[in-house]
Parts: C-alpha cells; structure tokens; sequence
C-alpha cells in the first residue's frame, strides 16, 4: 500500500515500457499516460508521489503541462525528460514549475538515481499519510480504513468487499476473469462454480451506482468477469 505512486507522461512507448519496467522493479507502482492532456485528467483523481514528464508530447507541451499541475499542486515532484540540452529548455523547464530534469538520452540507472532522490526529499516533507480516497462518480473508497462514502452516505465495507475493490482498481478498465477474482480474493481454486462473486458486483452497484440496473462503473464483461471504469 505505500509503494510509491509514480505518475510517467511519455509518448515513445518504448522508453515508456523500460521506465514503468525499472520502476516497478525498484518497488514503484507506475501508472504511464501517453499525452498531457490524459495525465491533467488523471491528476484530477489521484495523488502522485512523483510526475515524470516528458517535454515533447503530441498536444500540449510538458512545460504547460507542468505550469497546469503547478496551478491546483505546487508540491507533487516533477522530473522532466527533455530530448535538448540548451539551456534555454532547463531555464524554461524550472520557471515552468519543475524540481529536476534529465537529458535524453539518459541511462535507466541515472533516471533510477534521480527519481530515488527526489522520492527520498519529498518524503522529508509530507504530512502524516492522510488517506487519499479512490474517486469515481459521487463515491470516495478508502481502502485503509475501510470506509466509503457514497451519494447515500457513509458505509463500512467489509474485509472481502476491500479486497475484491482493491484488486478491481488496481486493474482499471481491464476485464478480470472470475477466476482471477475468485482466487484472489477468495482464494478458491478456479474450477469452483459460485454466484458470491456476482453478489458482492450486485452489493457494489447497490452501493455505488447511482442506477445499478445500468452500471457505469462495476461493468459485466460477458463471457469473461467484470471490469471497473471509473469513466466512460
Ligand atoms: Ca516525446
């Protein structure tokens, strides 16, 4: 739960892959968007530890993108990658709001370095952890204390109901199998014919859709499972 959450802004998706790679490996969880736009829209949900950001992106640049985030969080690190070295881009770089640049090309284990660094001085200054909730729609999840609150007010969940929403956000917008949820959330073997599954999916919709005939969020994925969309 407290692996730091590293938000990557990088359109070139193979230095994209090896970044989120690396990072993983260095005990990071990584979510990679591919344009600035995606990422401003993502910051409006979660909280990062970290932003790396590229500056040649399609759409609007890194450096707006930077002066974006510095607008509604001037503490969030950001690490920006740019492809020139004049000094003009550094200069434009810092004044646009970010804590450090690399040039590319840069060897992963340099990135690694700088971003362990920066991850290391943010932590110096960081509240005591206040729970971020998961927003979707009129609903806020808290995972730690297992907690929600929805458009019908607060509840408790439940051990399971917390495990099962866990695995669910952590797969946003992929189909999971039943038997991948069954088995991790339940740890029953895959073969188990069971419809607690389908209730605990009913319960989330009761919970938080606001019609759970017509889900928007906890979505039956055919044939397959379900899969959580926290927008369409
Ligand atoms: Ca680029």
């Amino acid at each position: 739960m407290d692996r730091p959450h590293i938000l990557l802004v990088e359109d070139e998706i193979h230095l994209a892959r090896g970044i989120c790679f690396n990072l993983e490996e260095e005990g990071c969880r990584v979510s990679h968007v591919e344009s600035g736009e995606a990422a401003l829209d993502r910051l409006q949900y979660d909280r990062f530890a970290l932003i790396v950001l590229d500056v040649m992106l399609p759409g609007m640049n890194g450096f707006e993108v930077c002066r974006k985030v510095r607008e509604s969080d001037h503490r969030v690190p950001v690490l920006m990658l740019t492809a020139r070295s004049e000094e003009e881009d550094r200069v434009q770089g810092l004044s646009s709001g970010a804590d450090d640049y690399l040039v590319k090309p840069f060897s992963l284990s340099e990135f690694l370095l700088r971003v362990k660094g920066m991850l290391r001085r943010s932590s110096w200054y960081l509240p005591e952890p206040v729970e971020e909730g998961y927003r979707f729609g009129d609903n806020e999840v808290f995972l730690l204390s297992y907690r929600a609150k929805t458009a019908q007010g607060e509840i408790d969940l439940t051990e399971l109901e917390v495990r099962m929403l866990t695995l669910l956000f952590q797969r946003e917008g992929e189909a999971v199998s039943r038997g991948e949820l069954l088995e991790r959330v339940w740890g029953y073997s895959t073969d188990v014919e069971t419809r607690t599954l389908d209730n605990f999916i009913v319960r989330f919709r009761k919970y938080f859709e606001s019609d759970p005939g017509a889900p928007v969020y906890f979505q039956t994925v055919r044939g397959v499972g379900y899969r959580f969309c926290r927008k369409n």
